[in-house]
């Protein structure tokens, strides 16, 4: 067993860290009011490698492991948790590319999505199937050289910024559930698609919105995968970003934990800095154990996904377990502040949304666990 870093994963997770420091801490709250992320700052992190370095060199990347792409993710969200959506789908799209896509697919995209120049969104979710996805509905026909999709997509992140989205859609017939699905990378100026967004509780630099496609023609040279199996074979990427979503989590808990403990050992009550008193520190030290605990199931899921071992349960366990988690730690961390943790100038609160929003985007609980019933002991913990 090692939990030592190696020398290169500590020089780009010192890399993310300074960068996160130094450029992103300081405007979190104020860039959440923005309508879209600064595409300078996007492409400064792709100069810097922060991306999809987990992409091969012939897709822009780095070639490095999936561990070292958690540890970017970290600390990342540790200063702008929404701007670490940036690497989180960067990597998870980018994989699904170079694993599903041509090799000049994987080559023009990845490199874009690697240096910053392109930001891909991930459409899955319709406005009747969301957790039952395998029942999606958005039709791919079959036209000459092209696909024509035409339906709905929404609930989808950067929908309104991505140039484009990867994009499931039906190729077979409703009967034919998710054996009838396949997958595309669809450039999102392309004619016949329009994009909504929507005023959420939080992530609005992120951006969640709708898709509509209206006609859409797509080169067969997009489809990512076989026709009819795109579902079964590209949804594995989930696992990688499973665990990432859990770092990201642990991330802004992290952040909130380390003011926190600043805030007690300085603010006095009954003639003593408040962590004096065990009913202030004791939340926020059961809140450390929790999320150390977060953080290292999501490093063994990645540290197993590095492997090539199967991680599809340890990435259920990371999905549901670090945004609860870090919910609950950034609300503890909000109460040890008293009235001044309540005012909408608190990173506390921005954290407490953001998170929020994990809590059921890339899965529910729910669904998370019935994944983990599946894998212990197959199909008959599977309602359909
Ligand atoms: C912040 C955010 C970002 C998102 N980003 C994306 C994105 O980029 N791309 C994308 O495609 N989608 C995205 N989504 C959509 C998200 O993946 C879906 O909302 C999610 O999968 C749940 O689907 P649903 O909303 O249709 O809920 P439903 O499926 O209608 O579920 C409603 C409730 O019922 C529960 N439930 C459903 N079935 C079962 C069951 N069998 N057993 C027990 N409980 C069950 C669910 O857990 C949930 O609590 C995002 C959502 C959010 C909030």
């Amino acid at each position: 067993m090692e939990f030592a870093l190696t020398p290169d994963q500590e020089r780009i997770r010192d890399a993310a860290r300074t960068f996160s420091d130094r450029f992103l801490a300081p405007e979190y709250l104020q860039r959440d009011s923005a309508e879209r992320i600064d595409r300078e700052l996007v492409r400064e992190m792709g100069t810097l490698g922060l991306i999809a370095p987990v992409l091969p060199e012939r897709a822009g990347g780095l070639g490095l492991d999936s561990a070292t792409m958690g540890l970017i993710v970290e600390e990342i969200a540790r200063g702008d948790f929404n701007v670490s959506y940036v690497p989180l789908l960067g990597a998870l799209n980018g994989q699904i590319l170079v694993r599903h896509g041509s090799p000049e697919l994987a080559a023009e995209w990845g490199a874009r999505v690697c240096s910053g120049e392109a930001l891909l969104a991930l459409a899955l979710t319709e406005p009747e199937t969301g957790s039952d996805a395998a029942r999606l509905k958005l039709r791919a026909r079959a036209d000459g050289g092209d696909y024509v999709l035409n339906g709905e997509k929404t609930s989808i992140s950067f929908a309104h910024q991505a140039d484009a989205a990867i994009t499931f859609a039906r190729t077979g017939d409703e009967g034919d559930g998710a054996h009838g699905v396949s997958a595309f990378l669809v450039p999102l100026d392309s004619p016949g698609v329009h994009t909504t967004k929507f005023d959420d509780m939080g992530s609005n630099l992120v951006g969640r919105g709708s898709i509509f496609f209206e006609d859409v023609r797509v080169p067969a040279a997009l489809r990512l995968g076989e026709e009819g199996r795109g579902f079964t074979q590209v949804m594995q990427g989930f696992d990688f970003s499973r665990a990432l979503i859990g770092l990201q989590c642990v991330g802004a808990a992290r952040a909130s934990l380390d003011e926190t403990w600043q805030y007690v050992t300085e603010r006095k009550a009954f003639g003593s800095p408040i962590a004096r008193f065990e009913g202030v520190t004791f939340p926020l030290a059961e809140a450390e154990t929790v999320m150390e605990g977060v953080r290292l199931l999501c490093y063994k899921t990645l540290w197993l996904r590095d492997q090539g071992e199967p991680h599809t349960a340890e990435a259920a366990m990371c999905k549901w377990w670090a945004p609860k988690s870090a919910f609950e730690a950034i609300h503890s961390c909000l109460l040890m502040h008293g009235h001044a943790g309540y005012g909408k100038d608190t990173p506390h609160q921005q954290r407490l949304r953001d998170v929020l929003g994990l809590q059921i985007g890339d899965g529910t609980a729910q669904i998370m666990k019935l994944i983990i019933a599946r894998e212990r002991v197959g199909r008959v913990a599977v309602p359909y």
